[in-house]
């Protein structure tokens, strides 16, 4: 059985980091959910009054900020100083900002490295925004989650347990719809679906038939995976 990379983008609240998680568990993969880091720094610059408008003292952060590992390899987690904050960078305020700090080039590139280190030795499942574009573009297989700004709006509501026809539903929605622009239209690593990925479309889907979906493409691709040999690679 390989031991592959698999990158796992797609939109703010597409499942990206339940569904990876899970679909790691199930193949025995290591799962990193690289929007963390992108939380985390955003998260400590509001702490520390660091403005999105000074790279140099956004890039400062970086070094502060440890992905936690839980019992099964999974990175879900967040440390800052040692303290666990992944509650504090799911927070809504942390929602608005994300996106300017991650369209700051200079804090792309403090982190791109730490990605590719992470996924190194393969048996992992990343997931983010610019994972098969940019971070890992040779990884072995690549899915892009996507769903519906609608749906994964309400899917965020009732995570949340609010009416899914008041205002703060409705505030959902509209900051969703805005983080997607952003992520999108960034100079930076935009959010777009890498030619080679294969899409999964969530709407009306139970999450455990999307769990099936990506564990089935990751099946597929372990079979399908030829180790590399190092010899000559004549093509004849
Ligand atoms: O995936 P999640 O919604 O937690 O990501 C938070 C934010 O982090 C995104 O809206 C995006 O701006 C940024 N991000 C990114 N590149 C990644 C992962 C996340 O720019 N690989």
């Amino acid at each position: 059985m390989g031991r592959l990379v698999v990158a796992l983008d797609g939109p703010g609240s597409s499942g990206k980091s339940s569904v990876g998680a899970a679909a790691a568990r199930e193949v025995g993969y290591r799962f990193c959910d690289t929007g963390l880091l992108y939380r985390a720094v955003t998260w400590l610059a509001e702490s520390r009054g660091v403005s999105v408008d000074d790279p140099e003292g956004l890039v400062g952060l970086v070094d502060d900020v440890q992905l936690a590992s839980d019992a099964d390899g999974r990175l879900a987690g967040v440390l800052v100083d040692g303290i666990d904050h992944t509650a504090d960078v799911r927070a809504p305020a942390v929602d608005s900002a994300v996106s300017a700090v991650s369209a700051v080039p200079e804090v792309r590139s403090a982190l791109l490295q730490r990605q590719r280190d992470l996924a190194s030795g393969g048996g992992i499942v990343m997931a983010g925004r610019d994972i098969g574009t940019v971070v890992l573009p040779d990884a072995d297989l690549k899915v892009y989650l996507d769903a519906s700004v609608t749906e994964r709006a309400r899917r965020r509501a009732q995570e949340r347990r609010l009416d899914p026809d008041g205002l703060a539903a409705a505030a959902i929605l509209e900051a969703l719809r805005r983080r997607d622009h952003l992520d999108a239209t960034r100079q930076v690593a935009p959010l777009r679906i890498a030619p080679d990925a294969r899409i999964i479309t969530t709407d009306g889907n139970e999450f455990d038939e999307t769990v099936t979906a990506v564990v089935g493409a990751i099946r597929d691709a372990e079979a399908r995976h030829v180790p590399e040999t190092g010899g000559s690679g004549d093509a004849s």
